[in-house]
């Protein structure tokens, strides 16, 4: 959540910070903001987004360095006031912040009792009225002042600093939110994401937790907040402008919809071997023995990929016989951890920056369990913090609802859970060749799919104004479902439910009535009879089936006033394929009604804060 782009170099500081943030602004459009030093500084910002911003810069402002930001609101209405970047009291100052200061009450009182003024709701302001107030009383060295300030903050914070007095450095700071440099030739950018530089440089800095640094055109120094001068690795980025711009798609999620069958096959590239049906995972071979050996397996995640987290376990639980626990991350961390030593477990994060991931990840490491990564984002702070890890090499995924992360994670899991079952001898050798072999042709089937995503049209434009969803599965179908749904919740903000098809007799079957959409996800599997009664129970009550089934289910079809078929699998693959209609169905809908796909709202891409 939030974009924070700086630049200090020899460009027009505001091209190169305009062109970040519009890179940047899936993850908050709040509101937009730019501080440009150029003699004097001069701050733009407000409500609504990077191309309103960018209408009050002046295009021929020459400021050689600035600090932009957009923002995903924490504390304080998107308004004006309360867009970033904030000044101190001297207005020497500017600074723009993700994360959340959670003590800014305190500090505000003891601020306010020396004579700064607020004007924000924000967090943020504490922070540029507090360095300054160390600045001009405690130390007359800049850098020293946002260390000791920064000391007294509890929370998260990743900063980017100008100052009138040091017109030619740029100070970033980083607690728990993400932060990098770009080192260019003779300029340099900082950026939360690195999307924002890599138009200008492949060659990247990720900043750690408690890590500061002061970055000139030329140089950059990095301490700790003790002020220890600390060696950094430079790393290579492999980022693909291609990749991060819409190539002729109107919104980025219906292009990385239909980019599942490519993202798919990177993610199988180098990793399945059809005719000797075998698996190789580079990033956990040296611990697959300890992962076979686990007292527990716990998956651990949040939205999106807490889904996937559920196929996880329907896998490694049928294929490699290990108990498996999923938990929501933000709950999992806050509760009395059981997880410890000979634990093993997995976070799954697209972004690789989930704060409530990052934080459940460090505790169990703290604890003594070996901790898995499956991240999209290569050098994310959790690819980076985790014991050992699998890729998922789906590409930048900039749609703010996750579609071809989804079934990259899915994949992964796939992967290990038939590599660990293997390892462990739980299953045959035929149902494994079988399953690599499906595996294969996951990306041609799921092409299929997308080439008939028209048949989807009709229904869609038929229950586009509905003002409810159930989406019912079961087994493989039940994390499908809750996928579903969230899909459609995010993007079209029609209120829906995924559900275990027969919880809903537990309560949900209330709101059935002849205006219900119930979305079922029926597979050719040992559940279809059970599911077959079930959407008997919802026709009973008027309800309206639509089904996602596998080719040749004419059972269900045939109760359904709309049916989609997807190609046959084996059934432990098929939410690879099963979830492909739901996405375009939820896309469909959104366009219908005029939603703003990409940017849906009171959402950002990447959740950084708790
Ligand atoms: N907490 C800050 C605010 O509400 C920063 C939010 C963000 O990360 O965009 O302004």
């Amino acid at each position: 959540m939030c974009g924070i782009v700086g630049y200090i170099g020899d460009r027009k500081a505001h091209e190169v910070i305009i062109n970040g943030l519009k890179r940047l602004e899936y993850r908050g459009y709040d509101s937009a903001g730019i501080a440009l030093y150029n003699g004097s500084l001069e701050i733009k910002k407000g409500k609504g987004k990077v191309a309103k911003l960018q209408s009050l810069i002046d295009s021929s402002d020459e400021a050689k360095i600035g600090i932009g930001h957009t923002r995903w609101a924490t504390h304080g209405e998107p308004n004006d006031i309360n867009s970033h970047p904030h000044t101190s009291s001297s207005e020497k100052l500017a600074l723009v912040h993700n994360g959340i200061i959670e003590n800014y009450n305190s500090l505000k009182k003891v601020l306010e009792s020396k004579g700064h003024v607020f004007y924000s709701q924000t967090d943020t302001e504490v922070l540029a009225k507090l360095i300054e107030d160390v600045y001009s009383k405690n130390t007359d060295d800049f850098k020293r002042a946002v260390q000791i300030a920064l000391a007294q903050v509890e929370g998260t914070y990743g900063v980017a600093i100008i100052h009138a007095d040091y017109p030619d450095q740029l100070i970033v700071a980083r607690k728990g939110s993400p932060l990098l440099l770009g080192i260019g030739k003779g300029e340099m950018l900082i950026a939360s994401d690195a999307s924002a530089v890599a138009e200008y440089t492949d060659q990247v800095v990720y900043l750690d937790d408690g890590e500061i640094a002061v970055i000139k055109k030329d140089e950059y120094q990095v301490h700790n907040l003790n002020d220890d001068s600390l060696t950094k690795e430079v790393h290579e980025l492999a980022l693909s402008l291609e990749e991060i711009e819409k190539g002729g798609y109107e919104f980025f999620m219906h292009k990385e919809i239909f980019e599942q069958p490519k993202a798919i096959s990177d993610c199988l590239r180098g990793r399945l071997d059809v005719e000797s049906g075998t698996i190789t995972l580079g990033g956990i071979k040296d611990v697959l023995g300890k992962i076979a050996d686990a007292k527990r397996l716990v998956i651990a995640a949040c939205g999106t990929s807490w889904h996937s987290g559920i196929v996880g376990e329907y896998l490694f639980e049928s294929l490699a016989k290990v108990s498996v626990e999923v938990e929501y991350a933000s709950e999992l961390r806050y509760k009395e951890s059981l997880i410890g030593e000979g634990d093993v477990m997995i976070v799954i994060s697209q972004s690789g920056e989930t704060a409530d991931t990052l934080a459940a990840l460090r505790q169990a490491k703290e604890n003594g369990a070996l901790v898995i990564g499956v991240v999209n984002v290569v050098g994310s702070s959790i690819a980076r913090e985790t014991d050992a890890g699998v890729y998922i090499h789906a590409g930048p995924e900039i749609g703010v609802a996750s579609t071809k992360a989804f079934t990259g994670q899915v994949t992964v899991l796939t992967l290990m859970a038939i590599k660990l079952a293997q390892e462990k001898g739980t299953i045959s050798k035929e149902k494994a060749s079988k399953l690599i072999k499906e595996l294969s042709e996951i990306p041609g089937k799921v092409q299929k799919i997308l080439d008939k995503s028209s048949d989807l049209d009709e229904v869609s434009n038929l229950f586009s104004y509905a003002p409810n969803f159930l989406y019912l599965g079961r087994s493989f179908g039940f994390p499908v479902a809750l996928e579903g749904a969230l899909k459609l919740k995010e993007i079209s903000y029609i209120h829906a439910e995924g559900y275990p098809a027969a919880e809903m007799k537990h309560g949900p079957i209330a709101l059935i009535d002849e205006m219900m959409p119930v979305v079922v996800i029926a597979g050719t599997n040992h559940t279809n009879d059970k599911m077959v009664s079930n959407i008997e129970e919802v026709k009973a009550r008027k309800g309206r089936i639509i089904s996602i089934v596998t080719e040749g289910n004419e059972e269900v079809e045939n109760l359904s006033e709309f049916s989609f078929s997807v190609p046959e699998t084996e059934d432990e693959l098929s939410p690879l394929l099963t979830v492909i209609p739901l996405q375009i169905l939820s896309y469909n809908i959104a366009v219908n009604r005029g939603c703003d796909v990409d940017q849906p709202r009171n959402l950002a891409k990447s959740v950084t804060v708790e």
